[in-house]
């Protein structure tokens, strides 16, 4: 969440601080859509807001995952993907967790998420 210029990228859009944020890569690396989680929930507030790359915008993420077409404007992948994949190639066991926050507290680089445990919502 450190912007290269070293300030940190705390807005959401929500109003409330960015807590966390996850993000979910193609294949190759490529950072798909990513998932933030603001420090405050209630009050109107999901707790967590979804964006994609987008270089039009001056912040370079357009806070929702839909075009304006209204279809889903990226691919939805598990979160982890690339590490994902490493591990079926070597043939590791992999954990399938609930949640994103899961992954990343579980055994290390062998957990993964269902896209369905963070089904995109329309903003
Ligand atoms: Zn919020």
């Amino acid at each position: 969440m450190v912007k290269p210029n070293g300030n940190a990228d705390l807005w959401m859009p929500c109003g409330h601080d960015k807590a966390a944020e996850y993000l979910y890569r193609d294949h190759d690396g490529t950072v798909l859509y990513g998932v933030a989680r603001c420090r405050l929930k209630g009050n109107g507030c999901q707790g967590f807001q979804q964006w994609r790359p987008d270089p039009s915008e001056r912040s370079g993420r357009r806070w929702s995952l839909y075009g304006d077409d209204g279809r889903l404007a990226v691919k939805l992948v598990p979160y982890r993907l690339p590490e994902l994949l490493a591990a079926i190639r070597e043939e590791r066991v992999v954990m399938i967790c609930e949640s994103t926050s899961r992954v990343l507290t579980s055994l290390s680089s062998r957990t993964a998420t269902s896209p369905a445990a963070s089904t995109p919502r329309r903003l």
